[in-house]
């Protein structure tokens, strides 16, 4: 019987049978799995505690009947302060959403396994704006992906500081206000300000491991929170039920 050794994060859970669950986890070195964890939901299960949303664990899993199965599992962080604030949970309900959208089964994306459990540390234990968690997220995530837009620049005349600088959603481009006619399809554009294309400039090209280590004010926060969730769903060409959720709770 094949045997794996892995760490790895719950990103959704499905009630199963009477007492199981599906869980898809993103795992280190696998990517997405699959894995089914029997009995879970039995009063005493040495495997309730891993099998939830979220949580982070040492986990064993064999290969049953040509899928993962849950073997033992430990868990290694469980992020607490989210499970007291529904806020910050569906905000992290909404990471593993889209982590899961981007992700292959048993094909790993170097790099996101630990964007997440940092940005979930963040939301966790970090006195950081939920927002620019949020957006350090999503523009690092696009990055990660394939979607790294191209912001050193105005991609018409190259000035560096664009006046009225824009994020271009579709071409992942940056320009200024007065090129947008001169882009070849136009485009929707989010606008930014320089505070703003300074933090996405910095989240898309500086150190993953001081991703949140940035100061912006309140007004330049708000447009480039907008800039990097359009962004997000313009590339990944969907919407998320949990962010729907999330800024459903943030009215
Ligand atoms: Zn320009």
């Amino acid at each position: 019987m094949a045997h794996l050794v892995t760490r790895a994060l719950v990103l959704r859970e499905v009630n199963y049978k009477e007492s199981d669950k599906i869980l898809t986890v993103l795992a280190e070195g696998q990517g997405k799995r699959t894995v089914k964890a029997q009995g879970c939901r039995r009063k005493n299960s040495p495997l309730s505690a891993s099998a939830q949303l979220l949580v982070f664990s040492d986990m064993t899993l064999y290969d049953y009947q040509d899928r993962w199965a849950l073997k033992e599992a430990a868990t290694a962080a469980e992020f607490r302060g989210l499970r007291s604030d529904l806020e910050k949970l569906a905000l992290g309900a909404y990471f593993a959403e889209v982590a899961e959208a981007v992700s292959e089964e048993g094909i790993e994306t170097p790099g996101l396994l630990p964007l997440l459990l940092n940005s979930l540390y963040a939301l966790d234990k970090l006195d950081k704006p939920s927002a620019v968690v949020k957006a350090a997220f999503e523009m690092k995530l696009c990055c990660l992906t394939g979607y790294e837009p191209l912001v050193d620049g105005c991609a018409v005349c190259g000035e560096e500081n664009p006046e009225k600088p824009r994020l271009n959603l579709s071409e992942g481009v940056l320009h200024c206000d007065r090129c947008r006619r001169e882009l070849e399809d136009g485009g929707i554009s989010m606008p930014l300000d320089v505070p703003s294309l300074t933090a996405l400039r910095y989240i898309a090209y500086g150190d993953p491991k001081r991703l949140f280590s940035f100061q912006i004010p309140e007004e330049s926060l708000g447009l480039l929170a907008g800039a990097t969730e359009s962004f997000l769903l313009t590339q990944l060409e969907r919407s998320f039920r949990t962010l729907d959720f999330y800024k459903g709770l943030r009215g």
